[in-house]
């Protein structure tokens, strides 16, 4: 609920009074989890007040008002507000015969313009007043709450706080708390995703759609306010297909889990298998995926090979790739093919995955820092190998490979590349 604060007063226009009210109702409501949009003065003047009551009507679903409740002809918020909405004024009977009784008691004699503190909009609530005489207005017309409230503040507080608020809080229904949707993407960074969604983040309201950005991963919250999960998911749900259609080759996950969580599962639910041959990652991509419970199921294993000799014995990289005038070299797609297609078949794995490169911090076989190439072998598929230019140090280098390793074999785990 997003609400106006309308203080009305010509008092308040002339610098005479200061405007504490705004400030105790702008807390209370905020208390009650209700959004105050805008605060408005207003002077004693009715055509002025319609003109601001129907500003406010445009941008806020409640709006309260202060001040204009007394028994003078100055004082003119019900009267305008019932003039705005089209509708008639009624007297409050209680509040009537109360403000008579004090009257007899006090053996004043009772003035006409009085009656006006008990008078109501026609089908408002009345709200309570225990510390003076006029009686406040609540009512619902088309979606738009309106609470009437005196002026002075020892009439204003205990009549927010008590009939005021218990009023509000039924207009509000059910307490909603905060739903959200968790989105995990790889393959891509933060800026490159939101161009990807930059009119739904800038259109964004209900739900509200938050990027996070991690090492290596990329995340987006879309959240909102429900009573229950399944108004949530109904709330939630064109936001999340919206997203989902701009973003099938990077959305791997609609909970917060890591990449390696999804192909843990999507190879278990495929019943396939993996095996690693990591240079310059030294074993990352292994650790990543053997941190998911259950991949011993799927991961078959992995070597760590560093020096060309091992490449050889271990993978059977041949030594015209590596050694020689005119050879590839260790840092090259030719070895990266070679060291996944050696892993698969020692193996017999469906997919195995290669990372030979540099990370730093200082040229290798004369190949720049951040130099990287993944492979991937895969059961009855051509070997594919990737180039990547990484930035960053040794250890985001390292982070950055693995990941992208990662993300490369989700793609082609789940068809899509
Ligand atoms: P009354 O019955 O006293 O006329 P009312 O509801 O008509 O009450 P106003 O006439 O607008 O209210 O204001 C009465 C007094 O309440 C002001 O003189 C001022 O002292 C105080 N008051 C009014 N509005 C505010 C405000 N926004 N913040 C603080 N005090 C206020
Ligand atoms: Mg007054």
């Amino acid at each position: 609920m997003r609400a106006e604060i309308l203080a009305v007063g010509t008092e308040l226009l002339l610098g005479q009074i200061v405007n504490t009210n705004a400030q105790y109702l702008s807390r209370g409501l905020a208390e009650l989890g209700i959004d105050v949009y805008y605060q408005t003065v207003v002077g004693d003047n009715k055509e002025r007040l319609i003109q601001a009551i129907d500003i406010a009507r445009g941008r806020a679903d409640l709006l309260v008002f202060t001040g204009g409740l007394g028994p003078t002809l100055d004082d003119l918020t019900r009267d305008a507000l019932a003039e705005y909405l089209g509708r008639g004024i009624e007297l409050h009977e209680p509040t009537m015969a109360k403000i008579v009784n004090m009257f007899a008691g006090r053996g004043g004699a009772f003035v006409e313009s009085n009656r006006r503190q008990a008078l109501l909009v026609e089908g408002a609530a009345p709200l309570r007043n225990d510390t003076g005489l006029a009686v406040g207005n609540a009512l619902a017309v088309d979606g738009t709450c309106y609470l009437l409230l005196p002026g002075p503040p020892r009439e204003m507080k205990p009549m927010f706080d008590n009939d005021g608020s218990t009023w509000l809080k039924d207009q509000l229904g059910p307490a909603k708390t905060l739903h959200s949707a968790m989105l995990k993407f790889a393959g891509i960074g933060e800026s490159g995703l939101e161009d990807l969604l930059i009119d739904l983040i800038r259109e964004q309201q209900d739900p509200t759609i938050a990027p996070y950005a991690k090492e290596g991963e990329v995340a987006i919250r879309v959240s909102t306010k429900a009573s229950d999960a399944e108004e949530a998911a109904r709330k939630l749900e064109g936001t999340l297909t919206a997203i989902r259609g701009r973003t099938l080759a990077h959305l791997y996950a609609e909970e917060d889990v890591p990449i390696e969580a999804t192909i843990v599962r999507t190879l278990t639910e495929q019943q396939r298998t993996l095996t690693l041959a990591e240079s310059c990652t030294g074993g990352l991509v292994s650790e990543l995926v053997t941190t998911i419970p259950g991949s011993a199921v799927v991961f078959l294993g992995g070597v760590v090979t560093y020096s060309n000799k091992m490449k050889m014995s271990q993978l059977g990289v041949p030594v015209e790739l590596l050694e020689g005038p005119g050879a590839p070299g260790a840092i090259s797609a030719e070895t990266a093919a070679a060291m996944a297609e050696g892993m698969r078949a020692v193996a017999d794995s469906d997919f195995a995955v290669s990372i030979t490169g540099n990370a730093g911090p200082a040229a290798a076989e004369d190949k720049p820092v951040g130099l990287v190439y993944v492979g991937l072998a895969e059961r009855g598929r051509e070997t594919r190998v990737e180039k990547l230019q990484l930035s960053g140090d040794r250890e985001g280098i390292r982070l950055r490979a693995a990941k992208r390793a990662l993300y490369l074999l989700w793609l082609s785990l789940t068809g899509r590349g």
